[in-house]
């Protein structure tokens, strides 16, 4: 596996590769990588001939007020994970190497970025498609893969590609849980031990949905109340949002008629930690 940190490199190395007539699968990441990253590496690997993983923790996703300086960063162990995986680069770059001087230019996607983790973390998801263009620049993918964990993120990178007519097809694939349900998250290494406890009340909470869904509840007022109440049954929660939106457009729904997503923020102690379900009205 190269390890490459410059940008010129890797658009070398991408080159190579293309020229060599190898699809390229990508997975940018942000690094303290877990199963919910290696699952979607495991698949590009598979579906491609070259896996292309990124770690960069993007100081533009982060306002002044959260925690990129206490984002978990373990090179040497993500680099043995990517190795192990089957990836063919590991591209690393610094700060100043992605972001130089009189860099003035962003990618900014309109309306799904308005509601749910955009209206709580202002310029968030700037930050995240501004990079991810710039990744996709550097990195040339015809493939690149996201976890469903962070589904407006992923419908905005759809968006995006779609928008921007980038040839590069996007795979979202399913959240990767613990055991006990809770969704694997770099930021879980925040939680303290009884802050551990009180996140189970997240995927507790979809569960309890899905269930009042399949009883027959369409009202999702009513499922928004539920969630609300399970969440809130342990005292280290403190809730950000519980929002029930169209799975596409992500526009507030009040009725489920087909599918919506119930999306949720939650701080556990001080870590954000986020979690969602699609509910569906089953037909047979
Ligand atoms: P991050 O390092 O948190 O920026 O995440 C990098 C990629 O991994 C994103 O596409 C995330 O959606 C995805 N991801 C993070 N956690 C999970 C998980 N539990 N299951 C599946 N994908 C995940």
């Amino acid at each position: 596996m190269k390890i490459i940190t410059t940008i010129s490199d890797m658009q070398e190395d991408s080159n190579r590769l293309r020229d060599q007539g190898d699809r390229i699968g990508f997975v940018p990441t942000m690094g303290s990588l877990h199963e919910g990253h290696l699952s979607l590496m495991r698949r590009a690997q598979e579906e491609n001939h070259a896996l292309v993983v990124s770690i960069f923790v993007n100081p533009t996703q982060f306002g002044p007020n959260e925690d990129y300086d206490s984002y978990p960063r373990d090179l040497e162990r993500d680099a043995s994970l990517c190795r192990e995986t089957g990836c063919e680069v590991l591209f690393t770059p610094s700060v100043d190497e992605m972001y130089r001087e009189g860099n003035a230019t962003t990618v900014s996607v309109a309306g799904l970025t308005e509601t749910l983790c955009g209206a709580c973390r202002p310029g968030h998801f700037n930050g995240v498609t501004t990079v991810v263009a710039k990744l996709f620049n550097i990195v040339r993918p015809h493939r690149a893969y996201f976890g469903l964990k962070d589904y407006q993120q992923y419908r905005v990178i759809c968006r995006m590609v779609e928008d921007l007519n980038m040839d590069i097809k996007i795979i979202g694939l399913p959240t990767v849980r613990e055991e006990d349900g809770l969704a694997m998250s770099s930021r879980n290494n925040y939680l303290e031990h009884d802050e551990r406890i009180g996140a189970l009340a997240l995927s507790r909470s979809l569960d309890a949905a899905r269930q009042l869904v399949e009883k027959g509840v369409r009202d999702l007022d009513e499922v928004r109340r539920r969630v609300t109440e399970i969440i809130l049954s342990e005292p280290t929660n403190r809730i950000d949002y519980v929002s029930t939106v169209h799975p596409d457009d992500l526009r507030s729904l009040s009725t489920l008629q087909d599918r919506a997503l119930l999306a949720l923020a939650v701080y556990v102690g001080d870590a954000r930690l986020i979690d969602n379900a699609v509910l569906e009205v089953k037909r047979d």
